[in-house]
């Protein structure tokens, strides 16, 4: 089977089912091939009966000590109970329409039972558990089932059938690593990883997979990012420009003095835009350190140098936000005629686009500030000489090559707020210059932060209502959009109504979620910029960039289930005004390792530090802790917890290029498709 094959021609596979995997971005069997489990269900060592709590999946072995009963419910529908024993306790059992089970459990029988637990009516039942005898259970024990990440509709079930019937249907794909690679950083063959990764053998296996998979992504990333520093090396600088006075004028206007971090990394850039190569720089700066303002700054130096910019984002929501900043800065010093900056948007109608297009590509736009749209194929530029990214690392390197391809070479600027150690940093971005803004402008009061469980949420909305009766404003983020089966988190819709129920009528409310339309999410955070809306109740759509310094309290639900780069990209919404504010983590669930985690938060509002702490209290053991962040999206691998991988990858991907840096020699070969597959695969990822 061909890995572009459409997932239609497996067996099982509709129209209907097409489209949900169409909602996860798969398409082809390649895809779904590297859909990879996101956890797996891990067959253990039985527990002792005593030792069974509510709540998980667990595995008991005893010996059935009731007479089975069975019970009709109705037609076709019975209720099979038994009762199973071991020296430390006794456990009931129940068993929904499968009458047959009598036959099997005979009193005085030994099975292993492996299922959920409850608790009903003050004991514990073990519900429709699978059945097992010692000796079955022994074979399948360490085994290590796939769960993927679903969307409504999509069983775990199907997708575990379809990538088991596609790996037993494909040929063996070719290796494309050169042994001598394998062998040096002792990986595992790519088929045999992939088959690994979805069904492990058991965990050695499983661990054997991960590095080699973890190995290719860094691998190809640094390989894509060398080669095109080369490129930019070789690049003189076609778009020389000069200081000029529009920007010290916008500086003299701005309502604060720049830091001195901010005023080291303008003269930075300044300086590359001045200089003979091309400007290729990464500002590394933690949430709220000001990096916006550098960005515009860069971008009216190009528009008096009578040269094009372009700002990219990745949300209609922070692009629009960025968009309204940069018009009433130019407004205030009259540049906004002259400039004309443009907002472009995939949600934008083929009208207003193609008008917007011709405005670039007549030059009479200086200043585009959007979303992927912007590198869009239609999109032509009149004299484009500075790309800008914000929020978004590999965007900058991905883009960076469509723009190639497309004939443009503009300076690059990549701004983040992903901590990563210096490092790391150097490593990955080696092709970058790195700029970091290691200072947050100087009347920030501190954000108080606390972790609390639900039982604090009156107190807190009591805290909430005085803030807002201040006029400050306030977030509550919880993980879901809507309810789901199987998942005890919070969510946005329901949160919503429960909030309105609690708040006096005149506190407005409203939701926000990626699910709406663009247009009716700009217009809620439109209206929540604008001190409309006083609690906003959100998914994490509004994670990064999003600044309406007006707010002040930040109340994350299930605050146990996103990583702590992300909890920190959240918090980061508060904080950054004047006024002080203040971070709530609720817990969902307790639970002693994550209260942990969660306190390193607590004590601690610096990214770098936090990245670290979060390191160090995971260790490498800690395989399937939450992602770090939604920012740098490996699919397996993690730069905290893979570092050493990274630095093997790094190196081989030099001696790799050394050697052979137009990737021509025939051992190359599958690096070299690879590669291409790479570089497709990303632009696949922008959604164009
Ligand atoms: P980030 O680095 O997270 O992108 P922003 O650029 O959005 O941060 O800036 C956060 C807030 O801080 C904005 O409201 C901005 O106007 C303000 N700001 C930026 N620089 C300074 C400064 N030097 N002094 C005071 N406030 C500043
Ligand atoms: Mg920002």
């Amino acid at each position: 089977m061909k890995l572009e094959t459409s997932l239609r021609s497996l067996k099982g596979v509709g129209e209907k089912t097409e489209a949900l995997f169409s909602k996860l971005g798969i398409r082809t069997v390649g895809q779904l091939l590297r859909y990879y489990p996101r956890d797996y269900d891990i067959y253990r060592e039985p527990v002792p009966i005593g030792q069974v709590t509510a709540g998980g999946k667990q595995a008991v072995s005893g010996m059935v000590c009731s007479q089975v009963s069975v019970k009709s419910l109705g037609p076709k529908r019975s209720l099979v109970t038994a009762k199973l024993r071991d020296d430390s306790g006794t456990l009931l059992v129940n068993w929904f329409n499968m009458p047959y089970l009598r036959t099997t459990l005979k009193m005085g029988g030994v099975f292993v039972l492996r299922g959920l637990v409850a608790e009903k009516g003050g004991r514990l039942v073990m519900e429709q558990p699978e059945l097992f005898t010692p000796a079955a259970y022994q074979e399948k024990l360490h085994a290590m089932q796939p769960i993927y990440g679903l969307t409504a509709g999509l069983t775990n079930k199907l997708v575990t059938k379809l990538v088991a019937q596609i790996l037993d249907s494909a040929p063996e794909w070719p290796e494309y690593l050169p042994e001598d690679i394998r062998t040096e950083a002792h990986l595992a063959e790519y088929n045999f990883a992939v088959r690994q990764i979805h069904f492990p053998r058991d965990m050695e296996g499983f661990l054997a997979a991960r590095n080699r998979l973890a190995f290719d992504e860094f691998f190809f990333f640094i390989l894509a990012l060398r080669r095109m520093k080369e490129k930019t090396e070789e690049s003189p600088n076609e778009y020389p420009m000069e200081a000029v006075w529009k920007t010290e004028e916008i500086l003299a206007g701005l309502p604060y003095r720049l830091t001195r971090a901010q005023q080291k990394v303008w003269g930075e850039i300044e300086g590359d835009l001045k200089g003979k190569k091309l400007m290729a720089r990464l500002v590394q700066g933690d949430v709220g350190s000001g990096k916006t303002v550098l960005a515009f700054l860069a971008m009216v130096m190009t528009a008096e140098n009578g040269y094009q910019s372009a700002l990219m984002v990745p949300t209609e929501v922070l692009a629009n936000q960025h968009y309204q900043a940069l018009c009433e800065l130019l407004e205030q010093h009259g540049l906004l005629e002259s400039y004309r900056p443009v907002l472009l948007t995939g949600s934008l109608t083929q009208r207003e686009k193609r008008r917007i297009y011709d405005r670039v590509a007549l030059g009479t736009a200086k200043m585009i500030i959007g979303t992927h749209a912007l590198i869009q194929e239609a999109v032509e530029y009149d004299h484009l000489a500075l790309v800008i990214t914000d929020e978004q690392h590999r965007f900058g390197v991905r883009q960076r090559e469509l723009l190639a391809g497309k004939g443009l070479t503009p300076h690059v600027l990549v701004m983040s707020a992903t901590p990563i150690p210096r490092t790391l940093a150097i490593i990955l971005y080696g092709d970058l210059d790195i700029s970091v803004l290691d200072e947050l402008p100087a009347r920030r009061l501190p954000i108080k932060n606390c972790v609390v469980g639900t039982s604090y949420r009156p107190a807190a909305y009591r805290f909430m209502e005085k803030e807002i009766q201040k006029g400050r404003q306030v977030y509550v983020i919880c993980p879901m959009v809507e309810e789901s089966e199987g998942l005890e988190a919070e969510n946005v819709l329901d949160y919503t109504e429960k909030l309105r129920g609690i708040f006096p009528e005149g506190i407005h409310i409203r939701a926000l979620h990626g699910q709406m339309k663009p247009a009716v999410k700009n217009e809620i955070m439109e209206q929540f910029a604008a001190g409309e809306i006083q609690i906003l109740v959100s998914t994490t759509v509004v994670e990064v960039g999003v600044n309406v310094p007006n707010a002040t309290v930040m109340m994350i639900e299930n605050a146990e289930r996103f990583g702590l780069a992300q909890l920190h990209q959240l918090r980061g919404r508060v904080g950054r005004g004047d006024h002080q504010s203040y971070c709530i983590f609720v817990q969902g669930k307790e639970d002693q390792e994550k209260t942990k985690r969660l306190e390193i938060l607590n004590k601690s509002n610096d990214g770098f530090a936090i990245a670290a702490e979060d390191l160090r209290l995971r260790g490498p053991g800690d395989l399937f802790g939450v992602r770090q962040s939604g920012l740098l999206e490996f699919a397996v691998a993690d730069i905290y917890r893979d570092a050493d991988i990274l630095k093997e990858a790094s190196q081989a991907a030099g001696m790799v290029l050394d050697l052979d840096g137009e990737l021509s020699l025939p051992q190359h070969e599958g690096i070299r498709n690879q590669l291409q597959a790479y570089m497709m695969r990303e632009v696949d990822n922008l959604g164009l």
